[in-house]
């Protein structure tokens, strides 16, 4: 690579034509090189063009040759332990008995914990989906905020309103991922990051539904207010609930389930008053009903289907590593926070055209 850096340079320096043209242009002589020939112009410029593409690529190359053996690096450091079966498992971190082999064994280490995200074993999917959900919550919600003022109708309101699914949906995430990569420290620490984990499920759940409250009854500021008080303590009840250590024992899996889908569904009250005042079409395109039911459809699949242990009920053993009920949860709840951002934003949009004003009879 240095080899072509140097004819990289020996080439612009040596073959005079483009470069006097270049430093002529630049002292404001170009009168001088108007006898170039054309046919040297252009063989020079292809020269120069596929040495500098060769160099960008073998640089990117490179690169990931080195990250390659980073990676190794890392991997190597934690041949030391090797998944074990479920049966192996000590009671604290039994969870799906379907999952027969594939799990960590216990870490007392958080290093070593978190050093196993680079591995395979049946959390590896739960902790990289959360983990790169995470990251495009956090790229989303830092572009968002920096939108010009002036898309807006009442700036700080509005920032205030979408930050909170921001917040409320990255929390999530990073909870999640954070329990998913240390569960197999301790008992202890297990447990604690379990209550995060549902914690972060309470702060998605208030994060996604204040906004769209928020710009739904927009123009209804009590019957806004009552639903967005209602939904805090919803919230804040179920995060006391979750916090006792029956709600995290396996058996009590249709419990957690049933709360969160419960919490959620709390929802369904303002979403019939505003298809009621505005009708269910106006409700459904512009009130952007039509992306908060995908959302539902997602999350309600994904609580039914990690509930009922689908699909490694039907297969057990099979879904280890790939595509068990959790990882599908994982996705489904990636891709309804997705959708239902689309949702906001659109419903933000609207508020700021043109038609976005406020009727007498309207509460959108
Ligand atoms: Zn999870």
């Amino acid at each position: 690579m240095y080899v072509q850096f140097v004819l990289f340079f020996y080439l612009f320096n040596v073959k005079h034509s483009l470069a006097d043209l270049f430093f002529g242009i630049l002292n404001g002589k170009s009168k001088q090189f108007s006898n170039v020939s054309p046919v040297i112009l252009l063989r020079d410029s292809v020269l120069l063009g596929s040495l500098f593409w060769k160099t960008i690529i073998e640089t990117i190359l490179l690169t990931q040759v080195k990250s390659l053996k980073v990676w190794c690096r890392i991997s190597t450091l934690q041949t030391h332990w090797k998944v074990i079966p479920f049966e192996m498992l000590p009671s604290w971190v039994k969870d799906n008995n379907f999952l027969h082999n594939g799990h960590r064994p216990p870490m007392p280490s958080f290093q070593a914990c978190f050093r196993s995200i680079f591995l395979i074993h049946t959390e590896t999917v739960n902790i990289w989906t959360h983990l790169i959900g995470f990251i495009v919550i956090l790229v989303l919600g830092i572009n968002y905020m920096f939108i010009p003022e002036i898309n807006f109708v009442n700036p700080f309101q509005e920032k205030l309103a979408i930050s909170l699914l921001f917040v409320g949906t990255g929390l999530c995430f990073l909870f999640s991922f954070m329990f998913h990569t240390f569960i197999c420290h301790s008992e202890r620490v297990s447990r604690i990051f379990n209550k995060l984990d549902y914690y972060g499920i309470a702060f998605m759940i208030v994060g996604c539904f204040l906004p769209w409250l928020y710009y739904s009854l927009y123009c209804s500021p009590v019957p806004q207010l009552l639903y967005l008080v209602v939904s805090c303590i919803l919230g804040i009840t179920t995060i006391a609930v979750s916090q006792q250590d029956y709600f995290s024992k396996p058996r009590s899996r249709p419990l957690r389930a049933g709360l969160f889908l419960c919490f959620a569904l709390g929802s369904v009250v303002p979403v019939v008053h505003v298809a009621l005042v505005e009708g269910f079409f106006k409700a459904m395109t512009v009130g952007q009903l039509g992306w908060l039911c995908v959302m539902a459809i997602c999350f309600l699949t994904g609580v039914v289907l990690y509930a009922c242990r689908i699909p490694e009920r039907f297969f057990p053993g099979r879904f280890d590593i790939w595509f068990h009920s959790h990882q599908i949860f994982h996705m489904l709840v990636v891709a309804g926070a997705v959708v239902h951002l689309h949702g906001i934003s659109q419903l933000q949009e609207f508020r700021s055209s043109p038609e976005g004003g406020c009727n007498a009879d309207a509460v959108l």
